[in-house]
């Protein structure tokens, strides 16, 4: 039994407002709050007393080392750990901490990626302090440390970091969700903030059986492995009953979360066999990204300490399901309205809540590719499409109901003649038929779930930061179009519900291109996206291409969240690292057969060749013989494949990075999923004593 209930425990670790209430000067504290929320910026007088408050916090929790705390273009985090202690002019230790240390602090960087950025200025990279997410204390055994959410940028103030460009986006959509507010007559409201919660799914194996997979140690999935007999074809991992080893581990790394003020709400088993799911308490977009960052980190740690590692990788096993992080979205503003809350008692505010979808609507068909983009990562492309993953083509699913009344308005129909009552009396109606309705298509990628939108494209993985940006700069986009054109209806005279109809019924016609409620999964609507005009990118690098459109590159650019120059940066990065990982994850199979797999094949062949030498000589004739010569023509066929796929490594090698990319999808690639086949093969024809690797059906039952 705990010591500790868990709302006792919950966020001890975290340098709150409530803790910086007690512990700052109260005119202080003021200003400060005033700088988190944006409304005046912060003194250098203000932060080192703010320092001197947070340092005696973090020491009082057992810290020993501050560090700033940023989310580099990689989808880790980054920390450069510094001590507090130091000595003074007379040698005498103190432990110190300045105003200036909490604001800025200068890492040596200069391994982060940057796509090329910082190269033509200098190396040096700064942090900042994001004042605006919480700073918390990490533990780690006796020591502790003091992590500062901070953002990341080149010499001459370029943004080299994810959370800057949220950041942005962040603004951009809640300064124009405000003002269509307004324009919807709420002149109480003072702010709108972005809500996010992440649903983090996970596989865990046996550290033990792990470490003698070089593929998952350092490519995070298997590179070959034979489905086990019984996979998840019985379905029945999924909310069975927790493995009790991992009830054990996933209690632990709630309770660390919930120091650190992350909320677990649901914890289950998931489809693939050792796979779960760890859905947190939705918190405001920034909050959301770094918690998220926090609670990747977390578990890795935890489960390690029960004997397990943890699989974020999007696709760890072939032929099971992979790993994604459906992100949940919608807006709330500062009286605590969800503003994607369809069941609502008033015309007005059912208008509203069309306006405020038809925007995401508007966005995502305009600039769908961006989506489609930001979720482009090396381990994703072996997700999308398959097992229960979401389609690499982006369309939203609306619901029935929901994409009814859409038409309706659109086609104006004349049974429709009191549309306005219609609508009234459908979202009043909404609840009721949202809970047998509005969630059974789990193909599409990104759909209406009753009171807020669902993205379930991005990968286990991928930091918030990337696809935040992107759905908030296109909902912002969209917002901003509805919002115009709602401001000119409103000024030409028309009456708030005309005004906001018309709006709708323009939302609804211009996005029917990335509506759909159909199967996702089928041939059929593959082919109907590409009628539509949809962008289709298969592989990574077509999909990072889609960053580069005129449409999407003006689009960050004209909201301020990413400038042309640092789009391409990302690109590059993006690509980079692609090339990297597949480099990776080619050499490691290359060894992987030269070390373990052809081995074993050859003592398959010598103990076939031993029996066969004491069988009559006609054996040789015989199925015996057949064998042999069967396993003998493994052998060469797959030296050979491992042979070209090292040359082909080293072609690629001696391109130009898009070439390189390009390479890596058209040739590098099929050669690997051959290699894979043969290797499936060998695993299929030799001695248990013989494989050297643990097999997917070890793997996948928990000790
Ligand atoms: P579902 O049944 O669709 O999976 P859940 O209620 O389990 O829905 O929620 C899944 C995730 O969505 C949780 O992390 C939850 O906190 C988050 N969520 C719920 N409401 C909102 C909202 N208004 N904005 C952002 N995230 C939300
Ligand atoms: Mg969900």
């Amino acid at each position: 039994m705990k010591d500790k209930r868990p709302s006792e425990m919950f966020g001890e670790l975290v340098f709150s407002r409530r803790v910086m209430a007690g512990r700052i000067p109260k005119d202080v504290n003021e200003k400060l709050q005033a700088a988190i929320e944006g409304r005046e910026k912060l003194d250098n007088s203000v932060a080192g007393i703010v320092a001197a408050a947070m340092k005696e916090w973090a020491l009082s929790k057992g810290a020993t080392h501050y560090t700033h705390w940023f989310h580099p273009r990689t989808d880790l985090t980054a920390e450069k750990h510094m001590a507090f202690l130091n000595v003074d002019n007379e040698g005498l230790p103190l432990e110190s901490f300045s105003g200036g240390e909490l604001i800025q602090s200068e890492p040596d960087a200069s391994s982060l990626p940057s796509g090329g950025m910082r190269s033509t200025f200098e190396a040096r990279g700064y942090t900042a302090w994001d004042p605006t997410s919480p700073a918390f204390v990490v533990g780690n055994g006796d020591g502790a440390t003091l992590c500062i959410p901070s953002v990341f940028f080149s010499y001459d103030g370029t943004p080299l970091d994810m959370k800057t460009p949220l950041l942005r986006a962040i603004n951009a959509i809640e300064e124009r969700a405000l003002r269509l507010l307004r324009l919807f007559g709420n002149r109480g409201v003072k702010w709108v903030h972005a809500t996010v919660g992440a649903e983090q799914e996970f596989f865990l194996v046996d550290e033990e059986l792990a470490r003698k997979r070089p593929d998952l140690l350092f490519c995070g999935r298997t590179l070959l492995g034979n489905l086990p007999p019984k996979g998840q074809q019985m379905e029945d991992h999924y909310f069975g009953s927790i493995h009790p080893r991992v009830l054990a581990c996933m209690e632990e790394m709630e309770d660390e979360l919930a120091r650190l003020g992350i909320v677990v709400r649901t914890r289950h088993n998931e489809v693939g066999p050792g796979q779960f799911e760890f859905a947190p308490q939705f918190s405001e977009a920034n909050l959301a990204a770094d918690q998220n960052q926090i609670m990747m980190d977390i578990m890795r740690k935890v489960a390690r300490r029960h004997g397990f590692r943890l699989l974020l990788h999007e696709k760890p096993f072939a032929g099971l399901n992979g790993s994604g992080k459906h992100t949940n979205f919608s807006l709330q503003d500062s009286e605590g309205r969800n503003l994607l809350n369809p069941s609502v008692s008033n015309q007005k505010r059912g208008l509203q809540f069309l306006a405020f979808l038809g925007a995401l609507l508007l966005g995502t068909s305009k600039h769908g590719g961006l989506l489609r983009a930001c979720i482009a990562s090396p381990g994703n492309m072996h997700r999308l499409g398959g097992n229960e993953a979401p389609p690499a083509i982006m369309s939203v699913y609306l619901g029935d109901f929901l994409n009814r009344l859409l038409e309706d308005i659109e086609e104006g129909l004349p049974e429709f003649g009191n549309v306005k009552g219609e609508i009234d009396l459908g979202l009043s109606r909404l609840p009721a038929i949202r809970s047998d309705n509005s969630d059974r298509n789990r193909t599409a990628p990104i759909a209406f779930t009753g009171n807020k939108f669902e993205f379930r494209a991005p990968g286990a993985p991928q930091s918030l930061g990337g696809p935040l940006t992107a759905l908030f700069s296109l909902w912002a986009w969209g917002i901003e179009e509805v919002a115009n054109r709602l401001e000119a209806n409103l000024n030409a005279g028309k009456e708030l519900p005309d005004a906001a109809l018309d709006v709708i019924r323009h939302a609804a016609a211009t996005s029917r291109n990335v509506r759909f409620e159909g199967n996702c999964y089928t041939q059929e609507w593959a082919e109907e996206a590409q009628r539509r005009g949809l962008p289709v990118a298969h592989s990574t690098p077509e999909a990072l291409r889609l960053f580069l459109t005129p449409e999407n590159r003006s689009l960050l650019a004209d909201l301020g969240v990413m400038s042309e120059r640092e789009i391409h940066a990302y690109y590059e990065t993006r690509l980079h690292q692609f090339n990297t990982t597949m480099n990776i994850d080619m050499g490691v199979l290359a060894s992987m057969v030269r070390e373990g797999v052809l081995p074993a094949l050859a003592k398959q062949i010598t103990l076939e060749g031993n029996a066969l030498s004491h069988l009559p000589a006609a054996a040789a004739e015989g199925p015996c013989g057949v064998v042999l010569e069967k396993l003998g023509r493994l052998k060469a066929d797959l030296h050979e494949a491992v042979q070209r796929l090292e040359a082909l490594q080293a072609d690629l090698d001696t391109l130009p990075i898009e070439e390189e990319a390009e390479g890596m999808v058209r040739k590098a690639l099929p050669l690997m999923e051959g290699i894979r086949g043969l290797c499936n093969e060998v695993e299929r024809n030799v001695a248990l004593e013989f494989w050297p690797y643990p097999r997917y059906r070890e793997l996948s039952t928990l000790k």
